[in-house]
């Protein structure tokens, strides 16, 4: 079996003793990691030796929602007037832009992001796509780069009624099926559904139905916006959790994404059924959404995670993107730094552990080998307490040196050895210039 000796790093285990290792050494076989601490370089004979200079070694980051199809959106605007509200955004822009994708697209967009991902340290992404023009078979699309870049991905499509009723429904049973079948781990799958304010109840009843069939987790945008809980309340006199509850969408495996304008009750009712809330402050932002309740559901008892929602692929802007958020919404000092570093390090590993059969997220014996290299040496002193200064002030900002995915190395001084990103690139810009102009 391939063998990895890490040396001389500052290591930030995140284990369940939380411990720091200074000139620590990290043994990898396989997918995973066999031994952690101080040991001698000679102990072990290593196919492959990478000395990390000093710099901090930390558990790769996890994404717990992305939209990799939204790649070629950046620096494109719709023509027309700006959208005033979400669903103007949704209409004018993401739904003109999702049709407009053929297969090969899909395929670029998710491996340019999936590559980025990997050059900013994230080794797991939990992604919702949409490509109706091109349905079936579009979730191996993006694990055939997945695969490539040699990322864990953990797939959907979003079924709606938008286009067609109850379109994407027979993708992700098929894809679901095809994980639950796999020799490996490093896909997973889970149900796929927009949002209730695009969803009839004969599609609910039926994406139910299928999702129940198959034991598979639900991922759905929930009170993103206004608009999805009066628009609910408007044809079906019920609250969004109520309405999830009827068709028995909820639960351990189920992820809830945003909860901006989550009432208490639903708080609980997300805390009894064992839920997960993700929520991505960056795009609430960005859309002018609100801050979601994020203090509130930590209180209850949620599990709250955080992705970037298509954002960017850069996780640790998240966490300070969130605790920002949250200090401005409450006008407290006190609040939310802490807490935005914890729900992406120990929350986001939580959501895939429920996800996922391989554990990950801690430098630990038996973890799958997800870890990161920063070119990062501190120049303050670093322990359990001061971590999170570095995490937000300075990790941030740090080009990561080496990303290693699975137990292979897949960003090496930067690099993706394995890829000829320059050609990517090129093929990237070619078909981004020709979706602008379909849309357009
Ligand atoms: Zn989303």
């Amino acid at each position: 079996m391939k063998s990895l000796l890490i040396t001389n790093g500052h290591l930030v285990t995140l284990d369940a003793n939380n411990r720091f290792i200074e000139n620590g050494s990290i043994l990898i076989e396989g997918n995973h990691i066999i031994d952690v601490g101080h040991f001698s370089a000679d102990k072990y004979k290593a196919d492959r030796t990478i000395d990390a200079r000093g710099s901090l070694v930390m558990p790769g980051l996890i994404n717990a929602h992305h939209h990799l199809y939204s790649t070629f959106a950046r620096g494109f605007t719709p023509p027309g007037p700006p959208a005033t509200n979400f669903e103007e955004t949704l209409r004018n822009l993401w739904w003109k832009l999702d049709k407009a994708l053929d297969a090969e697209d899909v395929y670029y967009s998710a491996l340019l992001a999936i590559m980025q991902a990997a050059r900013a340290g994230c080794t797991t992404i939990i992604d919702h796509h949409a490509s109706p023009s091109c349905v079936d078979g579009s979730l191996d699309q993006l694990e055939r780069a997945f695969r490539e870049v040699g990322l864990s991905g953990c797939l959907c499509y979003e079924v709606s009624d938008r286009n067609r009723p109850g379109e994407g429904i027979e993708e992700n049973e098929r894809y679901i099926r095809k994980c639950q079948d796999a020799e490996d781990d490093q896909m997973a799958a889970l149900f796929g559904l927009h949002a209730l304010f695009t969803l009839g109840t004969r599609t609910l009843d039926r994406c139910a139905e299928a999702g129940h069939a198959l034991g598979a987790g639900f991922h759905v945008h929930a009170a993103e916006d206004e608009i999805d809980v009066q628009t609910t309340m408007a044809h079906y006199g019920r609250g969004i959790m109520d309405r999830f509850l009827d068709f028995g969408i909820a639960g351990s495996k189920t992820i809830f994404v945003h909860g901006v304008h989550f009432a208490s009750r639903e708080l609980d009712l997300l805390r009894s059924t064992n839920s997960m809330l993700v929520n991505n402050p960056e795009s609430n932002m960005n859309n002018g959404l609100g801050v979601a309740p994020i203090l509130d559901m930590l209180k209850h008892g949620v599990l709250v995670g955080v992705g970037t929602d298509g954002m960017s692929s850069h996780m640790i802007s998240q966490a300070r993107a969130m605790y920002l958020h949250q200090r401005t919404y409450h006008r407290d000092p006190t609040v939310a730094f802490g807490e935005a570093c914890e729900i992406l390090l120990r929350n986001n590993r939580e959501i895939c552990n429920r996800l996922f059969r391989e554990p990950r997220g801690m430098l630990a014996t038996g973890q799958l080998a997800d870890i990161i290299i920063p070119d990062y040496v501190p120049f303050t002193p670093l322990s359990a307490e001061t971590f999170y200064g570095h995490l937000l002030f300075g990790l941030s900002f740090t080009r990561v040196r080496t990303t290693i995915s699975r137990g292979e190395v897949v960003v090496d001084e930067g690099r993706l050895p394995h890829l000829d990103e320059d050609r990517i690139r090129a093929r990237c810009a070619e078909r981004s210039s020709r979706i602008w102009s379909r849309i357009s």
